[in-house]
């Protein structure tokens, strides 16, 4: 049975859907102005499992996952005045940026991807409805706040007292509005910002209601899972809880899910730090599989540390997989594994909050007697190699060729030696071989070995190779 750590009651509870015909989940996604970068790609990926898992549990049909697209806000604005873009062209081009790293990082899309400029009818409906239940209000000539301390259970989530949050200094005095804390619905349009009407006036919704309004359009006023990084807890998931809540009087949410954040070298990852990486930029030194690896080989609540040398541990560790699948008739293979003692150690970890790692470690295991199997016997090994993949597809691994993977055809930037090169230098020393002059065979050997490239002579003769 699936048990969720939940951030609202702050324990792991069992999950149990509302409808498990319609498993709902929704997840904040990108403010589309700039390449997602690797904070981004632990959000997808995390949420890309829970998804996997959700659909393995009660059927691919049966689990609706919505994500949302930030298309309108303050920095979108910033920046195609800074680049003197068309708003809609930069937000067009970078929802594009998105997908190609997202599909290259094995993310499979949601189901649906909700704009916040496609539903600002939705989102004026909702605070009409917080103005007539006395839960948002306007001065005159004034932005649009919501009233957090109508809100009883404000600061549930984050476990924050109004009290204390007011006492911080960095909380802004603002005399439009009544409490410092009161967040914004919607913003009054400034000369030559893009703006919407309301009976408000023109401008555009806040961050906060977007969700709210999208989560509810989407999945229904009361649905099983919402999720995000741990930073958008609070204030952003704790207001989308009191406006909800506040404009349909219902349960928001059963459970809520936060990943842990990305640190680089043990520091905070940001920009003014210089150790801040896009999807992009890592995706030039490695394979999609290797950052993926390195990201599900944590549990997602704990921070994710990232440096070159777990990056490598990571390479190596899919190396291991891959090796162990490699030379086995994978694609002719229909066979069903049935479950055994590894497939039911792996639901157990996943079910235990989706605890990866462990889950990881089964997959070594299997890896392990697959190797042992191939030497003696095939068919063992290939049931072993088609399960193996089966539960890394579940985490969205072992999904190459095994020899694409392991030859580096697929890692680019890689730089060095072909493998049109590496493969003409195997015919000549195979030609050496046979010929009996072993001393080129060993000097062609030698020169692959110091462009990193490994050779592995099999029982039959044949060669294979991989990169180091
Ligand atoms: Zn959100």
């Amino acid at each position: 049975m699936l048990q969720i750590y939940n951030s609202l009651s702050k324990k792991k509870q069992q999950f149990a859907p509302i409808d498990p015909n319609n498993v709902r989940m929704y997840v904040c996604g990108m403010t589309v102005y700039d390449y997602c970068h690797v904070g981004h790609a632990r959000a997808m990926v995390v949420f890309d499992v829970v998804y996997r898992y959700l659909r393995r549990i009660y059927g691919k049909g049966h689990v609706t996952y919505v994500r949302n697209i930030t298309d309108i806000d303050d920095k979108i604005i910033a920046r195609a005045h800074e680049n003197h873009e068309d708003i809609d062209m930069l937000t067009a081009r970078f929802i594009q940026e998105m997908y190609q790293d997202g599909d290259l990082l094995g993310v499979l899309r949601p189901d649906h991807e909700p704009r916040a400029t496609q539903h600002i009818d939705e989102i004026i409906g909702m605070i009409k409805t917080l103005m007539t239940k006395g839960l948002a209000y306007a001065k005159p000539d004034s932005d649009v706040y919501y009233d957090v301390s109508a809100f009883k259970q404000y600061g549930a989530l984050s476990g924050k007292h109004l009290d204390e949050l007011r006492s911080v200094d960095r909380v802004v005095v603002d005399d439009k509005k009544d409490d410092p804390l009161d967040r914004v619905l919607w913003k009054l349009a400034k000369p030559g910002e893009p703006s919407w009407d309301s009976p408000w006036g023109a401008g555009r919704p806040g961050w906060d209601i977007e969700c709210s309004a999208m989560a509810t359009h989407c999945l229904g006023e009361h649905f099983d899972i919402h999720g995000g990084g741990l930073d958008l807890q609070f204030p952003h998931h704790e207001n989308e809880i009191a406006q909800s809540e506040g404009a349909s009087g219902e349960t928001f949410v059963n459970f809520w899910m936060h990943n842990g954040h990305v640190r680089v070298d043990n520091e905070k990852m940001s920009k003014s730090l210089g150790n801040f990486f896009t999807i992009r930029e890592v995706l030039a030194k490695y394979n999609p599989e290797v950052i993926r690896y390195f990201i599900v080989n944590s549990h997602y609540r704990s921070p994710l540390n990232y440096s070159d040398q777990h990056l490598e541990n990571a390479k190596s560790g899919l190396t291991t997989l891959y090796t162990a699948l490699r030379g086995l008739p994978l694609e002719e293979s229909v066979t069903n594994t049935g479950s055994n003692g590894f497939s039911s150690r792996f639901a157990a970890a996943m079910d235990d909050d989706f605890n990866t790692p462990i889950a990881m470690a089964v997959l070594f295991d299997i890896a392990g007697e697959c190797n042992k199997l191939k030497e003696h016997d095939v068919p063992q090994a290939l049931k072993l190699g088609v399960q193996l993949k089966q539960l890394g597809a579940l985490l969205g691994l072992l999904q190459c060729e095994p020899d694409d993977f392991l030859q580096g055809v697929i890692a680019s930037g890689e730089g060095g030696v072909t493998v049109d090169q590496i493969e003409a230098l195997i015919e000549q020393r195979n030609q050496a071989r046979h010929a009996k002059d072993f001393q080129a065979s060993d000097r062609i050997r030698q020169e692959l070995a110091g462009q990193g490239v490994v050779l592995e002579d099999g029982a039959g003769g044949g060669t294979t190779w991989r990169r180091e």
